[in-house]
């Protein structure tokens, strides 16, 4: 692949490991969690003292949702970004939330730890820029008809502004499937790390939109090399506003997370041998 001056390896080979509230993405295993979408403080915070007590180290939830229809629920912007703020106060979780307008970056990025730029975004060459300038940490999710060497050429765009913290997520494309809601691509983890530096995430919740899947293709994306991932989990998924057939219980997100712990650790020991 060409043209990848920041995003490609480095001779020394070494990766990159972006600091964001005391955690290290890209050397220690972080597992953002969270609903969808803020929908009210109670829910929300709620929620965030339930994945922080499950073991999560980041707490994600939209304030400003990017729906297939207009009419759909479309988060509730600054009210949200205030709540996350409250739960973040609480439970000391950094916060992801994702931008979605070029004119928002700016003060988004004064509550957010990490900014998200969609799958819808991803090749919304001015939101890039944008948060490229914002000196934010970037979750760049993987755009559901792109290849690798436009997502990393995506990445190219915030990296070239002067912001070497770029994190992928992997969150599913799409397929002739229609079982699942996109298909999760796992070799994808590999081949991001054969060609680039950035950490790695994968997303199983948008990446299947089936709840028994979640917990087989977390672990899966964790033997395959993924630096992390990003779960949404609802208090009560049933009475979600958005993505209700995918969210896990706490409950459910407590169980998933003993055995990422224990996949993790069976990685690294098959590194060191
Ligand atoms: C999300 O994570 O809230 C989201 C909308 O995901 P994606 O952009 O991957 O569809
Ligand atoms: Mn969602």
């Amino acid at each position: 692949m060409k043209d990848l001056k920041l995003s490609g390896h480095k001779a020394d080979k070494k990766r990159t490991v972006i600091e964001v509230g005391g955690l290290h993405i890209g050397r220690d295993l972080v597992v953002i969690a969270g609903p969808c979408a803020v929908e009210s403080e109670e829910q929300l915070v709620k929620t965030a003292v339930a994945v922080k007590e499950a073991g999560a180290t980041m707490l994600r939830g939209g304030a400003f949702k990017p729906r297939t229809s207009p009419y759909a629920f479309q988060g509730l912007g600054l009210k949200g970004l205030k709540i996350l703020d409250k739960a973040r106060k609480e439970t000391g979780l950094p916060i992801v939330t994702e931008v979605i307008d070029t004119r928002d970056v700016s003060w988004v990025g004064e509550y957010a730890d990490v900014l998200q730029i969609g799958a819808r975004n991803m090749q919304n060459f001015s939101l890039l820029r944008e948060a490229g300038k914002s000196g934010k940490a970037v979750l760049l999710k993987r755009g559901m008809y792109s290849t690798l060497e436009e997502w990393l050429n995506c990445a190219e765009y915030i990296l070239a502004e002067g912001n070497p913290n770029v994190i992928l997520c992997e969150r599913g494309i799409r397929s002739f499937e229609t079982y699942t809601r996109n298909t999760l691509d796992l070799s994808i983890i590999p081949a991001v790390k054969a060609i680039s530096h950035l950490p790695v995430f994968a997303d199983p919740s948008h990446g299947t939109g089936v709840l028994d899947l979640v917990e087989p293709m977390s672990l899966a994306a964790i033997a395959a090399g993924a630096d992390g991932l990003e779960i949404e989990v609802h208090i009560d998924p049933q009475s979600a506003l958005s993505d209700k057939d995918q969210q896990l219980s706490p409950a459910a997100f407590s169980v998933l997370m003993k055995k990422i712990h224990k996949i993790r650790k069976m990685v690294m020991e098959l590194d060191e041998a």
